[in-house]
């Protein structure tokens, strides 16, 4: 369907793979975030495991150790954060990497902290390496010191800081400095939720956004949601809209199906973006390996658009292999777009 004949409501983009999230979509998201463990879906191991460790600081009347979260965009780094600030009565301050731009902002938001609060850092690798620094002490004795001018005048003081802990988020653990990864007592890896899982997650938010959906309908959204979590409700609220739209008394699977496939994301959950990339690597690249800033650049996309939100998926599916030599297309790709699969030297790889 091109982009003329597409309902209004749909000419949204990359609906999937978009980063930048509208205002809608930052409250929606706050909304239909868990705020307990009963409420967090899947990752049954991580969040026993954090169960445990939250007991146990809780019987020490300790803060918790501090804890890295991984994984790519939208699997639930934030929500665990604000799971784990509710199980220890805990109060939460979120900020960034990016958004700790000098020193003294990061010790501006650490003398803050009272004992036993969590200080949550997304996208922690993208914080400064002099901002990084200060971090080291401040996790390992609650202690910073911060020394001003220079040469024979150079005076250091002390800040003590209560004992707090550090939640940081990360896209990329391999990004992460040893020392800084070395300081979090506690690490965990998302991974993409199974189909049935995010159904789940689909109909605990149509209840929340007072949808009426089948667990069919909810099923087909899942398969399409790229095993995120975040996207699956992004999908649900563009299913929403075209069902109050059309006066829709309950969504069932065959609408769901129709709508997605207006909507763009085809069987695969692949969104225009998704498919840009991998007909780019098909098309103009003969199926790659080809480096991923000559990807971005040809895209006119970042570098971490494509690394972060578009790349994991395609990677874990099966649709793209990363090589010394640059990213490749699988046979599943060629087959994906109806291509024929005849690289000899492919062969060899595969
Ligand atoms: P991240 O921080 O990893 O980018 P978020 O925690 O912001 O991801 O998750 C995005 C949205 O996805 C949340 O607002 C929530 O609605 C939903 N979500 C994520 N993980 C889960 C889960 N395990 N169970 C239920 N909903 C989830």
């Amino acid at each position: 369907m091109n982009e003329e004949t597409r309902h209004p409501l749909l000419k949204a983009n990359s609906v999937i793979t978009d980063v930048k999230e509208s205002e809608e979509d930052i409250v929606l998201n706050i909304s239909l975030r868990p705020n307990k463990f009963t409420d967090f879906v899947g990752h049954k191991d991580i969040v026993d495991n954090l169960k445990i460790s939250i007991q146990a600081a809780k019987q020490r009347s300790e803060p918790l150790e501090h804890v890295l979260l991984s994984g790519p965009p939208g699997l639930g780094k934030t929500s665990l954060s604000h799971i784990i600030a509710h199980e220890m009565g805990a109060k939460i301050t979120a900020t960034s990497g990016p958004a700790i731009e000098r020193a003294g902002d990061l010790i501006g938001i650490l003398t803050n902290l009272e004992r036993g609060d969590i200080l949550f850092i997304d996208e922690i690798h993208r914080m400064s390496k002099v901002v990084e620094e200060f971090l080291y002490p401040a996790m390992e004795s609650f202690q910073i010191d911060f020394i001003i001018d220079k040469g024979p005048y150079a005076k250091t003081i002390k800040f003590n800081l209560k004992p707090f802990t550090l939640i940081g988020a990360t896209t990329r653990t391999g990004l992460l400095a040893a020392p800084l990864r070395g300081r979090f007592g506690l690490f965990y890896s998302l991974d993409f939720y199974k189909e049935e899982e995010l159904a789940r997650i689909i109909k605990n938010s149509s209840q929340l956004l007072t949808i009426k959906i089948d667990d069919a309908a909810a099923l087909e959204i899942a398969k399409r949601s790229r095993g995120t979590p975040r996207i699956a409700n992004r999908l649900l609220r563009r299913v929403r809209d075209y069902a109050q739209v059309l006066k829709m008394d309950k969504v069932e699977r065959a609408s769901a199906s129709k709508i997605l496939d207006d909507l763009g994301i085809d069987q695969a959950g692949f969104d225009d973006l998704d498919r840009k990339v991998l007909r780019l690597i098909l098309e103009s690249f003969g199926g790659g390996p080809v480096g991923i800033e000559s990807l971005a650049a040809s895209l006119n996309e970042e570098v971490d658009t494509i690394e972060d939100a578009v790349e994991p998926y395609l990677l874990m599916a099966g649709y793209l292999k990363r090589t010394s030599r640059g990213r490749l297309a699988t046979r599943k790709a060629y087959e994906h777009f109806g291509l024929k699969f005849n690289r000899e030297q492919q062969e060899e790889i595969f």
